[in-house]
């Protein structure tokens, strides 16, 4: 068995990688290639942790596993380690032998942010100019460094629930070379692509904060209960998803479908997009918005080509098993 751990995954594992990884496996989720396993997530009664398992198993890239981890609110005050904690394990699909077992803090991040920015060069306009963040917490910073590469974007403009954190992402702006500006949510207006990425349980973007021909990517909502746009919006846009069965019960669409403003027909696979089966943005006009709530196999993914690097490199630790 192989071992990558967390330490060595920012040397390892580069944007290009984590995307490429996360579009395959979009297109053989919508292709029937592949496939999410029922998500566990417990209240274990400890540490007021929050605990389950992402499992998966593509047939066309031969990945199977699952990432096991999950929340400890109080690891970073009584501990100094992040609050997030998971971990990836891989197994031969021919054999059911462990495979492989890869730090996923970092690559949660990566792939989270290799979704989104997936959904940009698949649906926003071409010549997408203004990108708009809302959320500027630790996610946010990932989102909107992969989100830079997928057009030429001129500015970044970005509101925060805590304006005191809007720092972080005008650094990653700064890094990049664009202007940055703090906006009110109505500024949204002038963005042509919009990223959320928080916590919230109550919608921050209205649909009269977006213009017609907007790209939005909704990271943030995985769980049921949470919220960061109008439900409305939803209704106003193309909705495209990474899973169906997740944007309706854990996603941003779980709103929309409860006030019966879509159907579940509506919303379409980002995969199809992908691999050409749907034709996704249709007009300069229309408002495309991507779902993304996080499915287990854009985690084995990751892992498997950070697998594969750390063997290229020699990193890949190898125990008897
Ligand atoms: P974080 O704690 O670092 O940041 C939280 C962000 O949410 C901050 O910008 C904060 O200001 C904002 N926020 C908090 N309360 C708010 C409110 N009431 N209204 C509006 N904004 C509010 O968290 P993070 O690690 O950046 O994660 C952000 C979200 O992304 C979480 O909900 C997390 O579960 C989700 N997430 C999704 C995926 C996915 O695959 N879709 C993957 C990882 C994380």
């Amino acid at each position: 068995m192989l071992i990558v751990p967390e330490r060595e995954i920012a040397d390892l594992m580069t944007r290009d990688a984590a995307f490429d990884a996360v579009e395959k496996v979009f297109a053989a989720m919508a292709a029937g290639d592949a496939y999410n396993f029922p998500v566990v997530r417990e209240a274990i009664g400890h540490e007021d942790a929050l605990y389950g398992f992402k499992g998966g198993f593509d047939q066309a890239g031969l990945t199977l596993g699952l990432k096991a981890g999950g929340y400890w609110p109080h690891n970073l005050e009584k501990r100094g380690i992040i609050n997030h904690q998971s971990t990836v394990f891989l197994f031969d699909p021919d054999t059911g032998k462990a495979k492989a077992m890869v730090g996923g803090n970092l690559l949660t991040a990566l792939r989270t942010a290799a979704a989104s920015s997936v959904s940009i060069k698949h649906l926003a306009r071409d010549d997408a100019s203004v990108i708009g963040m809302i959320g500027a917490g630790h996610q946010a910073t990932f989102q909107l460094r992969a989100a830079l590469e997928q057009r030429q974007f001129e500015k970044v403009i970005g509101w925060n629930y805590h304006p005191d954190m809007l720092p972080n992402i005008e650094k990653v702006a700064t890094e990049a070379g664009l202007p940055f500006e703090a906006v009110e949510l109505e500024g949204m207006v002038d963005a042509d692509v919009i990223i959320s990425i928080t916590s919230a349980f109550a919608p921050s973007l209205m649909a009269d904060h977006v213009s017609p021909g907007t790209h939005i990517a909704c990271m943030g909502t995985d769980t049921k209960g949470k919220q960061e746009v109008e439900a409305a919006l939803l209704a106003r846009a193309a909705v495209f998803t990474d899973e169906v069965a997740q944007s309706i019960s854990i996603g941003e669409a779980q709103h929309a479908i409860g006030a019966g403003l879509i159907a579940e027909t509506d919303i379409n696979q980002l995969g199809a997009v992908i691999n050409g089966t749907h034709a996704g943005r249709t007009s300069d006009d229309q408002i495309t918005l991507f779902d993304g709530t996080g499915v287990g196999l854009q985690d084995l993914a990751v892992a498997a080509a950070v697998v594969d690097l750390a063997v290229q490199k020699g990193i890949a630790i190898e125990v008897d098993f």
